[in-house]
């Protein structure tokens, strides 16, 4: 069986961070005092962390010697010539902003390029890239491709619909339209990848019109590799091969390091531009730092340089993708209904298919997420009614998530397979019980992103009767 012959780790572990299993007790009593929100345990009193990739990969001893080479001068540092180099090879792009992180990549960018009232249709975009295109007064417009709400395990579920997006750009017009972006791999469509095709289908369109088209790219290696597995003409190139014909169909990118750059923190912008990179330095003067080390150390610029090299070894991403799938085949296995195909880096469950006994309205996603850490110590996250739901302020309707999803989200080189292992023989026993598992209901919200701080309680007959 293929599915079984996941690689082994392409690495072997120069440093070790011990984690703890507490008791079935002690985890029963922290979960309580957490008032079932897994957010609000900490760190210590979990035993395998799956609450997201961001910022949670293991860096490779390159990196930690690359570490002390940082030059951390104030202009023009030696690190930040290494930085840039690197990112003009892999991107192709002239001029590079760096900064702290993804969304400040995108802070800059809408500050400078957005009037008010335009529209920036996306493939999905992610919730920071939605929440500052509001908040510079724009109007996010998600436009993915029909096959990404099929249920069937379809290649590139993360593409664009560019048949909606042309028809979109002729009824808004071009004046409307600050710029189109595609997210690879797509985030929030499930990390399922986008296809060179269409990429370069999105282009011609975006060239046509005169748009401006960019990239949101935290995970881009992670598409090349999907690309190269499964699109047709791209099996003997390389993931570097791939990656720059990819980037070669933009005009510039704004990339979330923390992905796909092996690091524990770091973004940047690239592009072409002149007019516009001197418009956004000077902005990230202001609020980041000089144009040479923008709110990064220049110990951090060393750090992406070489992890974006590494991320784009073919051993690593294959590794990297197999034991996802690896993982989603042994939950399939275990009784577990998950959104296929795996995709790039995250196991997606959909508890509201698992746990029917448990309407949406008492959030079968947080039942199961609180099951995986009480069981096993292992933390997920709900991605369901409690993060999507709520109530509609001027009909005083409730709001439901389409889905009931509980998400495990894999930091990448940090975990082994008989973590894989150990978390399928969790799930197995939680399948032999899951008709005890019970809803819960939220006693305490915030008004904005509830999920973080809400506090929820178990729902006892009475609740399941009202
Ligand atoms: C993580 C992410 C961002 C935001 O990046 P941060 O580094 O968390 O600020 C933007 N877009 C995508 C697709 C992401 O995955």
């Amino acid at each position: 069986m293929k599915r079984y012959q996941q690689p082994a780790e392409p690495f072997r572990i120069k440093a070790v961070e011990s984690i703890k299993l507490l008791s079935r007790h002690e985890r029963e009593q922290r979960m309580a005092a957490a008032k079932y929100n897994l957010f609000r345990l900490d760190a210590e009193e979990i035993y395998i962390d799956l609450l997201t990739d961001s910022g949670t990969s293991a860096m490779s001893n390159r990196q930690w010697a690359a570490l002390m080479l940082g030059d951390e001068s104030y202009a023009g540092a030696r690190s930040f010539r290494k930085f840039e180099k690197t990112i003009k090879d892999i991107f192709g792009k002239k001029y590079v902003i760096p900064c702290h992180q993804g969304r400040v990549a995108e802070n800059l960018m809408f500050s400078t390029i957005l009037k008010h009232g335009q529209y920036i249709p996306n493939n999905t975009h992610f919730d920071t890239t939605r929440g500052n295109c509001l908040h510079k007064g724009g109007v996010p417009i998600d436009l993915p491709c029909a096959d990404s709400a099929s249920v069937e395990a379809l290649p590139f579920k993360g593409n664009m619909d560019t048949v909606a997006l042309e028809g979109f750009i002729k009824e808004k017009g071009t004046e409307n339209i600050a710029m189109v972006i595609v997210t690879i791999t797509n985030n929030s469509a499930g990390g399922q990848p986008v296809s060179m095709s269409n990429i370069r289908e999105v282009s011609e369109i975006c060239k046509r019109h005169g748009l401006m088209f960019y990239f949101d790219c935290a995970r881009f290696a992670e598409n090349a590799y999907f690309i190269k597995r499964d699109e047709a003409g791209y099996g003997n190139k390389s993931i570097r091969e791939i990656s720059q014909e990819m980037f070669s169909y933009c005009d510039g990118v704004m990339m979330s390091a923390k992905k796909d750059g092996l690091a524990n923190m770091g973004g940047f912008i690239a592009l072409n531009d002149r007019d516009l990179y001197d418009r956004l330095a000077e902005l990230l003067i202001l609020i980041e730092g000089f144009p040479t080390y923008g709110g990064l150390a220049g110990r951090d610029m060393e750090v992406l340089a070489v992890g974006l090299e590494e991320v784009m070894e073919f051993d690593y991403q294959d590794y990297r993708i197999e034991q996802v799938a690896y993982l989603g085949h042994r939950l399939i296995d275990a009784g577990m209904p998950i959104i296929e195909p795996t995709g790039g880096h995250a196991i997606f469950v959909d508890a509201g298919r698992y746990l029917p006994h448990i309407p949406a309205e008492q959030f079968p996603g947080q039942g199961l997420s609180v099951e995986f850490y009480v069981e096993g110590g292992i933390r997920t996250v709900e991605i369901g009614s409690v993060m999507f739901g709520g109530v509609n302020p001027e009909t005083g309707e409730k709001i439901l998530a389409p889905k009931e999803l509980v998400r495990m989200a894999l930091p990448r080189r940090v975990y082994t397979n008989s973590h894989m292992d150990y978390i399928a023989d969790v799930a197995q026993r939680i399948t032999n019980r899951k008709d005890e598992i019970k809803g819960y209901h939220i006693t305490r919200e915030p008004q904005f992103l509830r999920h973080f701080m809400c506090e929820l309680a178990v729902c006892e007959p009475e609740h399941a009767r009202a």
